[in-house]
């Protein structure tokens, strides 16, 4: 009897299921990835609680900005996506992580989401999280007013969930509670904004320089190091970089060949219904004034350019904060 105890914690241990925090959720694993010797088939879940958690901290997560504890245990690594969708990169990302049967979560921009819904539902048809980036990626929401920075963060939920609309349920169910602020400039009362809305901030543990420019090579390699320095965690790539894309596969395979193993980010039981309850949910209805103000948004290819300066500009600013970040832990 106890031997078949014992037989049974292994089990469980090996399964690679997050063993430390009440809001680590397990999701049955079985057999083996037949695309990927060194990983399981299905990706074990690590799930965030979007409330308050011990002495008050909120629900907000990533070692980088946070100190609240995601529960990832030594040497998981989350796998997350920004900026997207894009209709080049994000069916490749897709085909990769497919491929080594790995569940990633993606923040998405609202503005894309909307211009590209068939890429939503394919995301989120393939059992990855869906969280919201803001509308149009505004290069510092900090420097919006508070009514302006508030729309951002309800019209990205509502370009995806629009996006979304007609899908299968269990489709429409991967768009999360999670919110990840552009250039992670996040800002103290827009965090009390969305607890109060049951969304969960989700920044990063670690990098991948994608975003610089550098070629597939250079990703891996930063990544590779930087991974040794923080032990995993929460990691952040850009489906909308090809040199990501073109990085993803071999770098997956290395990291798990160094013992890493991957884990995806999902809303903690109960988390998104309660999202979708509380007055002026994110998740559920569409915001008229929202409405009003993607009409005004003008024509694709003028949005688009916005966008991606805004994303340039975002990108200048994080390279100061990565090396705050750096500096500080020196
Ligand atoms: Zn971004």
């Amino acid at each position: 009897m106890r031997l078949l105890a014992l037989g049974a914690a292994i089990a469980i241990a090996m399964a690679g299921f997050p063993l430390s925090g009440a809001a680590a959720a397990a999701a049955p694993t079985s057999g083996v990835c037949p695309t990927d010797p060194l990983a399981p088939a299905r990706t074990p879940v690590v799930a965030l609680d979007t409330r308050p958690g011990p002495g008050g901290l909120p629900a907000a997560y990533g070692g980088m900005q946070y100190r609240r504890s995601t529960g990832l245990g030594p040497k998981q690594i989350a796998l997350t996506f920004d900026d997207g969708p894009d209709p080049e990169v994000t069916p490749r990302v897709l085909r990769v992580l497919e491929r080594h049967c790995l569940k990633a979560t993606f923040f998405m921009v609202g503005w894309y989401a909307k211009a590209h819904p068939d890429l939503v539902r394919a995301v989120a048809a393939d059992g990855h999280v869906i969280g919201a980036h803001t509308w149009m990626h505004p290069d510092n929401i900090r420097r919006l007013t508070p009514a302006a920075g508030e729309a951002e963060i309800v019209e990205g939920f509502d370009g995806i969930r629009e996006a979304l609309d007609g899908a299968p349920p269990a489709e429409q169910a991967q768009l999360a509670p999670f919110f990840r602020f552009p250039g992670l400039n996040d800002s103290p009362a827009l965090i009390s904004w969305l607890a109060a809305r049951d969304v969960a901030v989700v920044s990063a543990d670690l990098g991948t320089d994608d975003w610089r420019g550098i070629g597939p090579g250079a990703i891996e390699w930063r990544t590779l190091r930087y991974v040794a320095h923080t032990g995993g965690g929460i990691m952040v790539m850009h489906d909308t970089k090809p040199a990501t894309a073109e990085a993803l596969s071999d770098l997956i395979t290395e990291l798990e060949a160094r013992g890493y193993t991957f884990v995806q980010l999902v809303p903690a039981a109960g988390a998104r219904d309660r999202a979708e309850a509380v007055p002026a949910s994110l998740l559920h209805p569409v915001q008229p004034a929202a409405r009003a103000v993607a009409a005004s948004a003008g024509s694709f290819d003028a949005v688009d350019a916005w966008i991606r300066t805004s994303i340039r500009d975002v990108q200048d600013g994080a390279r100061q904060l990565v090396a705050d970040v750096r500096d500080w832990r020196k």
